[in-house]
């Protein structure tokens, strides 16, 4: 998935440029199997439709001719108010077929328009071939031949198509992106219960749950090679280097780009981690809402974690100069972060000290908050 920018708003991939490719070239093959030996006239309305048509006729294995037209309305007299009209037309239609190139059709306005227009120029059959089709909003009875690709009701840039005057030049179709999303850091030195709570609140408010440590570790299961650079780290109970964490922690929301948001566990763990996940959430729109820090003495944490250690089978959770390490880098690296998203006004801290589901408790009325 990707994420781009066009004004003040926000859109993510939605189709690819193969997908349109495959459309045309089925398109193209139809048209020419219904044209037969006719030469038709194919005309492509601007601006829209000029990277279609342009891809369409090249597809077209027979001989045809091109033009192109604007759509343009000026005022008229009397009660008509605004009327519609073809710009650019030179050729003499009569008794052709005329194949219209339209990039998309939604409500019908603009195709019921061109069918008016059409209506007096005694040609022999128009046709109307759309490479974007919006079954959902079109609301004329009028015949529409060939459908490359019908879509829900979204809107959509790229491929022509334009979001105020901007985006026609991308080779994929992008679409519309108005949906906020809830991001959480959820925050405390190793042991504090960030995982079991994550696990709960994930389901309570329909978020995708990353856990940095997780990833690694499924990584180190199947010897990937993200795996094998990470385990000599965590072995150690050292953090793995920050470009390698920040790449992988992109590709998982990427994964995961139609998510309502997702709650971080595990990362940020340095400051620049912590400017790297404001940068990449800023280029989607997106932001974090809170951090929400669950508060642990940590002497009590250094006993959950051996006591994990016996069942969990991780290397860092059975000796405890390993925990003390991860304890140091902590401090020494992660601790800060408190400040950074205080300076945000976006830091929760929570007493984690008490049963599961109290704690749950105390964070649900905090994420409820944000
Ligand atoms: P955890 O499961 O969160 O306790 O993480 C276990 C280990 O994974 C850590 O001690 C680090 O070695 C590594 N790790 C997890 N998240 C990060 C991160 N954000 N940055 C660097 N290393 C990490």
């Amino acid at each position: 998935m990707r994420t781009i920018k066009l004004h003040d708003k926000y859109f993510k991939t939605f189709i690819t440029a193969d997908i349109i490719n495959q459309a045309i070239q089925k398109m193209a093959r139809l048209v020419k199997k219904d044209c037969g030996g006719e030469i038709p006239i194919f005309v492509g309305i601007l601006n829209g439709s000029f990277m279609f048509a342009a891809d369409f006729i090249r597809a077209y294995e027979g001989n045809c001719e091109v033009s192109f037209v604007k759509l343009a309305s000026y005022e008229g007299t009397g009660s008509t108010g605004k009327i519609k009209e073809l710009v650019g037309f030179n050729e003499n239609l009569e008794g052709r077929t005329i194949i219209i190139l339209e990039d998309i059709i939604d409500t019908g306005n603009t195709l019921e328009e061109i069918f008016n227009i059409f209506r007096n120029k005694r040609v022999k059959q128009l046709k109307i071939a759309t490479l974007f089709f919006k079954p959902d909003v079109f609301r004329k009875g009028l015949p529409i031949d060939y459908i490359g690709i019908p879509i829900p009701d979204k809107f959509i840039v790229g491929y022509g198509l334009d979001y105020n005057g901007l985006g026609r030049n991308l080779p994929d179709i992008y679409q519309l992106t108005t949906q906020k999303m809830t991001n959480i850091v959820l925050f405390g030195p190793p042991g504090a219960g960030k995982g079991t709570q994550a696990t709960v609140l994930k389901d309570k408010y329909n978020l995708k749950h990353i856990s940095t440590g997780d990833v690694f570790r499924y990584n180190i299961k199947n010897e990937t090679e993200l795996g094998m650079l990470a385990k000599s780290f965590m072995d150690k109970g050292d953090l793995v280097p920050d470009e390698v964490t920040i790449e992988m922690l992109k590709a998982e929301v990427e994964k995961n780009d139609d998510a309502n948001g997702f709650i971080f566990d595990g990362f940020p763990r340095t400051e620049s981690q912590a400017k790297a996940l404001d940068a990449f959430l800023e280029e989607k729109g997106q932001a974090i809402n809170g951090m929400v820090a669950l508060e642990v003495p940590e002497d009590l944490l250094v006993e959950r974690l051996l006591k994990r250690g016996k069942t969990s089978g991780r290397p860092d959770d059975q000796d405890e100069d390993k925990i003390r390490n991860r304890f140091n880098e902590y401090q020494n690296k992660t601790a800060i972060l408190k400040d950074y998203y205080d300076k945000q006004n976006k830091y929760y801290g929570v007493n984690g000290v008490g049963s599961i589901e109290d704690i749950t408790e105390r964070l649900s009325a905090v994420f409820d908050t944000l």
